[in-house]
């Protein structure tokens, strides 16, 4: 234990990223990126010129950026609030809108970070489990008097709630904050961004982290009333103001304008999906029907941890979490076709099961 740490950390168990080994080259299906770059006005737009300019401050407004996801979106600038990363958004949710008072509560199975948030600002967190389907299961939210963080599609089951689900909590939590985290939402599911002109409490968690290609760059936004938005702007300003640097807002930007890029791209991703879903079926695995950049899946006569540590020998990275419910499950990111004819190679070398 640190000599220096705050008392109040001792029991902080942080977030563990997806592993980034450097030891070979692996196919890389850990960590739900895109495997596609971004688009050629992003690299255009992001030149030495603007690299020149790095002396200065980035805009702490990011007006610029602001107004053209307001007008993408079809709301207003000041329903929208620009982060480093979707994760600066939830930490910032979880320190101003939670407290001994106002609880939070979430899925079991669901982005580990929740939890992590909960613990580090010092929350008694709900936990409410998934129904044996790994639905989730709306009516434990309805009334709970809590605010609530959902991933829809969910992570890592890659399944979705249906809106009106996503109403009926909203209408019954009318004082409470309901965190809808959408960061796999445009390989297939629905955003509720329109419902935030009906719901003044819903707060609507964006990242171009997954379908617009740029993990490395870190950029979030949410979609949420002024009410809302101000009060992470108080956050923001209480913390890091310039949180958004500058060759990443003009990459958020160039984005936007080439935005049919991105939707090919998660065609395609979509599509790759229903090819390697398709084959572990065929194959006799257990696969949960996705609408994100990934699919969770079981193999019916090998534990998780085995079929992932032999993938990982192989080359291929695929995501295995311990937690008792899920550890006989992957998560496998969709890569490009080439990609996953690599995968299904091995996994079938490796199972002895074919398509
Ligand atoms: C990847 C992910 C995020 C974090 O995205 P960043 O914008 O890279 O911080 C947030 N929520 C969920 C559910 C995710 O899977």
């Amino acid at each position: 234990m640190s000599r220096f740490l705050s008392k109040r950390f001792d029991g902080l168990e942080e977030y563990v990223p997806g592993e980034q080994p450097r030891d070979m080259k692996y196919v890389k299906l850990n960590t739900n990126e895109s495997p596609y770059p971004p688009s050629p006005l992003v690299l255009k737009r992001v030149n030495s010129d603007e690299v020149k300019k790095l002396n200065l401050y980035p805009d702490p407004d990011c007006k610029s950026l602001r107004d053209k996801l307001a007008e993408f979106y079809g709301v207003l600038p000041e329903n929208v609030f620009i982060s480093n990363g979707s994760d600066e958004i939830l930490s910032f949710s979880f320190m101003a809108f939670c407290d001994g008072e106002k609880k939070i509560a979430f899925p079991d199975i669901s982005y580990g970070f929740y939890k992590v948030y909960g613990d580090l600002y010092g929350l008694d967190c709900t936990v409410i489990p998934l129904k044996d389907d790994f639905s989730i299961d709306v009516d434990e939210y309805c009334g709970i008097n809590k605010n609530v963080v959902i991933a829809n599609p969910n992570a890592p089951t890659g399944m979705s709630v249906s809106l009106d689900d996503v109403e009926k909590i909203l209408r019954s939590n009318p004082d409470n904050i309901v965190i809808i985290d959408e960061a796999y939402v445009d390989f297939g599911g629905t955003s509720c961004i329109p419902l935030i002109k009906k719901y003044d409490n819903l707060l609507v968690v964006r990242t171009y982290s997954k379908s617009r290609s740029m993990a490395g760059a870190r950029l979030g936004f949410s979609i949420a009333s002024k009410e809302i938005t101000a009060d992470l702007n108080k956050i923001k300003y209480s913390t890091n103001p310039y949180n958004i640097n500058r060759l990443t807002l003009i990459a958020g930007e160039a984005a936007l304008d080439e935005n049919h890029y991105y939707e090919d791209a998660a065609n395609k991703i979509i599509k790759t999906r229903t090819r390697l879903s398709n084959a572990l079926i065929n194959a006799g695995f257990t696969v949960l029907p996705s609408d994100a950049n990934f699919i969770f899946v079981r193999c019916p006569d090998m534990d998780g941890e085995t079929l992932y540590l032999e993938l990982k020998k192989r080359g291929v990275l695929v995501r295995h979490f311990k937690t008792e419910r899920i550890k006989d499950y992957l998560r496998i990111s969709i890569g490009t076709d080439e990609q996953i004819d690599i995968l299904l190679e091995k996994i079938f070398e490796i199972t002895g099961r074919k398509a």
